[in-house]
């Protein structure tokens, strides 16, 4: 499926939220009816006949499309979230990105070695959130891990940062 035309609903806001970055402003796809289906669908043909049991969607852009995968592959979605949100017991990752440095969490018990998981995020810039996502979930076991992104930016080359055994897929590359 090409879906080249969807880049163009995507809004560019540069210094943001810090100066020399260049922003991806998913909103303007996402408002649209017909964009988001798309997405929604073309996320889960790259999954349907892979036996995920659960995707892992990151705070916060990442439920989004997560849950949409998720719902559209009939299996369970599990929150990776910012320190001090999830109630019960977790365990967590400190790491730097594009711009800072950031904690992530999970449920201790969110994933077990029966599970096929898919790591979701809206975007993948230089793979530090994605690549501590992976760490975490490693941890728990799970049978296969996939890693999925709505967008990709190549010239920051995420991808060297994220596990070379994962297949890695993105819908739409800048
Ligand atoms: P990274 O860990 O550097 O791959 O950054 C990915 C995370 O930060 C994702 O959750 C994105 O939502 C967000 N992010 C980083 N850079 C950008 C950008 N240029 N535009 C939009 N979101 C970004």
């Amino acid at each position: 499926m090409n879906l080249e035309h969807l880049k163009a609903a995507i809004r560019d806001i540069p210094d943001f939220p810090s100066k020399g970055i260049v922003f991806k402003d998913l909103t303007t796809l996402l408002k649209n009816g017909p964009d988001l289906h798309e997405i929604g669908v073309a996320l889960a043909d790259l999954y349907r006949e892979l036996g995920v049991t659960k995707v892992v969607g990151i705070e916060s852009r990442g439920f989004i499309g997560g849950s949409i995968l998720a719902y559209e592959l009939g299996c369970g979605f599990v929150p990776a979230r910012k320190p001090g949100k999830l109630p019960s017991v977790t365990i967590k990752k400190t790491y730097a990105k594009e711009y800072g440095v950031d904690t992530i969490e999970l449920h201790s018990d969110a994933i077990n070695e029966n599970d096929v998981v898919v790591l979701h995020d809206d975007l993948l810039a230089t793979g530090g959130t994605m690549r501590a996502c992976y760490d975490l979930v490693k941890t728990m076991n799970p049978k296969k891990i996939y890693i999925n992104f709505v967008v990709e930016l190549s010239a920051l080359n995420g991808r060297e940062n994220l596990p070379e055994d994962c297949e890695v897929t993105s819908l739409l590359k800048f």
